[in-house]
């Protein structure tokens, strides 16, 4: 089945082109005319609708998937949360890069120890059938912040995401290994078994 993806974010685009695999994904950027939205909600939820609805009228009837995620620590009040993109910025208002984002965290946390550097992620993921239609996923993936990020793959807050079970952070996961357990897995599971129901429909 063609699904669009709302998503100008390429390492999304990778991830979600591996968790549905059986499916052929046409990426928001390759559509013209579409600008992505500003992500001006509090919740996830209402964030990847955002993004969902930015496609409709660009879709040519194809059901469109959007995904809004982050990481939340306890600790802090549930920070970065919802705004894990836009985490932190420099004395010029300048928005901080994945690597200094991890930095300002790991800052952040320095004072914390043991369970109090507890954390999870978050993947709000909305599958748009048409302007009124829709299913929702939201799953999470537990795991510490790490003392200092290690790792070469993945993205975003990764190399600081430890996982006990695996006995290291998600950077130094493969991918099949971080689809498995990752919360954009988990909702993409669930959101892939929603549109096997939506097509055994008569
Ligand atoms: P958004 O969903 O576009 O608002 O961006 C979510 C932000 O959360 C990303 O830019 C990453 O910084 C972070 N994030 C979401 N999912 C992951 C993940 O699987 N690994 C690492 N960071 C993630």
């Amino acid at each position: 089945m063609k699904l669009i993806l709302a998503s100008g974010n390429v390492d999304k685009q990778t991830e979600l082109t591996r968790i549905f695999d059986s499916h052929s994904l046409i990426f928001g950027p390759e559509i013209g005319n579409v600008s992505m939205p500003k992500e001006s909600a509090l919740t996830y939820l209402e964030n990847a609708l955002i993004k969902a609805r930015a496609f409709l009228g660009h879709a040519d009837g194809n059901p469109i998937i959007a995904d809004d995620s982050g990481i939340s620590v306890p600790a802090l009040g549930g920070a970065p949360g919802v705004f894990s993109a836009r985490y932190g910025s420099d004395k010029t208002g300048r928005q901080l890069n994945a690597r200094e984002r991890n930095e300002l965290l790991l800052e952040n946390m320095v004072e914390l120890t043991g369970s109090e550097r507890r954390a999870f992620f978050v993947c709000s993921m909305v599958l748009l059938v048409d302007e009124y239609r829709f299913f929702t996923a939201q799953e999470i993936f537990e795991g510490l912040v790490a003392a200092r990020p290690s790792g070469e793959g993945g993205f975003g807050y990764d190399p600081v995401f430890f996982v006990p079970g695996a006995g290291c952070t998600v950077s130094e996961l493969d991918a099949a290994g971080k689809d498995r357990i990752s919360h954009r897995g988990r909702a993409g599971r669930r959101i892939e078994a929603i549109l096997e129901s939506l097509h055994a429909e008569p």
